[in-house]
């Protein structure tokens, strides 16, 4: 930040997911702590204010926010180039948790497995395990 003569502050980077009703099936992640839902994103942000307080005034976070919007740039990367990973090894679709099948298809608002008579109408959680 140069142009502003401003020392950049720390920065974090996490996934929210915001729905009420989201659920996250996480195993053996490693980056579990940065994978959050939306009532825990206030405790996070609080944690981390208070073990880094402010290094800049609210005008260079409105110049900072301004930069940031000026310059923007949307990322073009063919991801699985990226982390060497073929189309084929992925395992594509939703997962059914009655059934354990990738088939859960999205119908009126909410989740139907064609193997089975499951139905999720509220949420569906997003999985990962090594
Ligand atoms: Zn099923």
């Amino acid at each position: 930040m140069l142009e502003y003569s401003i020392d950049i502050p720390p920065i974090f980077t996490a996934s929210v997911f915001v729905h009420p009703n989201a659920g996250l099936l996480l195993q053996d992640y490693s980056e579990r702590s940065r994978i959050l839902t939306g009532i825990a994103l206030p405790s996070y942000l609080e944690k981390l204010a208070k073990k880094y307080p402010p290094v800049i005034t609210s005008h260079q976070v409105e110049l900072l926010s301004g930069f940031l919007e000026s310059h923007h740039q949307s990322a073009v990367i063919n991801i699985l180039e990226k982390y060497e990973v073929l189309w084929e090894d992925l395992i594509k679709g939703v997962r059914c948790p009655s059934c354990n099948q990738y088939a859960m298809k999205r119908n009126r608002m909410r989740w139907e497995c064609p193997h089975v008579e499951h139905v999720v109408k509220k949420h569906i959680y997003a999985h990962y395990m090594n």
